[in-house]
């Protein structure tokens, strides 16, 4: 246990207990670490990860190659990893349990930055939580809130979505069913897709103020921020980005045109960019009106107009 406070607010909880590295040069106490690690930046590693990398007896990693070169950048040598991620983690985790159980430091990272965002650490913690094995967590850089913070966009309530579906139809879907979040929304996104994804986003979300975050922490970290619809136009003029990108949307407006007037400039609008689902759930967000009752009249409008 590392402090009182701390051990008395666990009692309460959920059952678990944190390994324990911090007691000085002596190795850390069994159990599993999920250490952060650069997402560009090697000066970003933390004290603590580098000294439970240096004593982990098993290293799990998404990537051994990509792993193997950021602890050999670090001088960190001779650590036993082990691949873990999205095809192997129902084969792989009863194998790093079994060690965790015998009492090993097992450390868990990602390719870059914190391990469990967009990756199946999480089973694994929660295998080590049901049999009252000891997990901590080594915070460290994360590309998410990385980009939230030079977003320049609201930080006080945000939805992380990850990475958005690649056919545009799950991509819109998914996109309407957060575009009523009353938060910042911050996307994962692979260069290549960014400009169809900010078109979507554009026509789905409707008019955001958003921020681009490219290679950031890196020699060539920019943000670029703008209208979601200037920035689709942005990308696809220029086409897609070297390096890797967040997409950070700013939440949808406050003001909501509730009157049947504003109702209807805010659909046809929306519809003059969108199809009719779309335009209502942006319309439905934008407004905070019911998404059923916006839906109804974006179908009585369309009938009207003989669409
Ligand atoms: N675990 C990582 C974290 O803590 O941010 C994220 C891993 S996720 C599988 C990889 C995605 O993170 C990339 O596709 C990109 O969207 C984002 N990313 C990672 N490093 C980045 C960087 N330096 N600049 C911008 N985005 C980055």
């Amino acid at each position: 246990m590392r402090d009182s406070a701390n051990a008395g607010s666990r009692s309460k909880g959920t059952a678990g207990h944190q390994p324990n590295e911090a007691v000085a040069g002596s190795k850390p106490a069994g159990g599993l670490y999920l250490v952060a690690t650069p997402i560009g930046n090697l000066d970003d590693i933390t004290l603590r990860a580098l000294k439970v990398l240096k004593a982990a007896d098993l290293i799990a990693c998404e990537d051994t190659r990509v792993t193997g070169k950021l602890l050999s950048l670090l001088g960190i040598g001779g650590a036993a990893l082990s691949p873990y991620h999205e095809h192997n983690a129902e084969r792989a985790r009863p194998a790093l349990v079994a060690r965790l159980r015998e009492g090993a430091v097992v450390a868990l990272v990602s390719d870059a930055g914190t391990p469990l965002v967009s990756d199946p650490g999480y089973r694994l913690v929660r295998a080590c939580l049901e049999e009252g094995l000891p997990v901590t967590s080594l915070p460290g850089p994360s590309a998410a809130l990385t980009a939230l913070q030079l977003s320049g966009l609201p930080c006080d309530r945000f939805l992380f979505a990850g990475f958005l579906p690649t056919k545009d139809g799950a991509r819109r879907q998914a996109l309407a069913e957060v575009a009523a979040v009353p938060a910042s929304l911050l996307f994962y996104e692979s260069p290549r897709r960014l400009g169809d994804s900010l078109a979507a986003m554009a026509e789905v979300l409707g008019p955001r103020q958003a921020a681009v975050a490219r290679e950031l922490t890196k020699l060539y970290e920019e943000v670029r921020r703008g209208g979601l619809a200037e920035l689709a136009a942005h990308y696809a003029a220029e086409g897609p980005p070297k390096g890797e990108v967040v997409v950070v949307v700013g939440p949808p407006p406050a003001a909501a045109p509730t009157g049947e007037a504003e109702l209807d400039a805010a659909l046809v609008q929306a519809l003059a960019g969108a199809s009719l689902r779309d335009a209502a759930a942006a319309v439905a967000a934008a407004t905070g009106l019911p998404k059923r009752q916006v839906y109804a009249r974006a179908v009585a409008l369309v009938g009207e107009r003989g669409q």
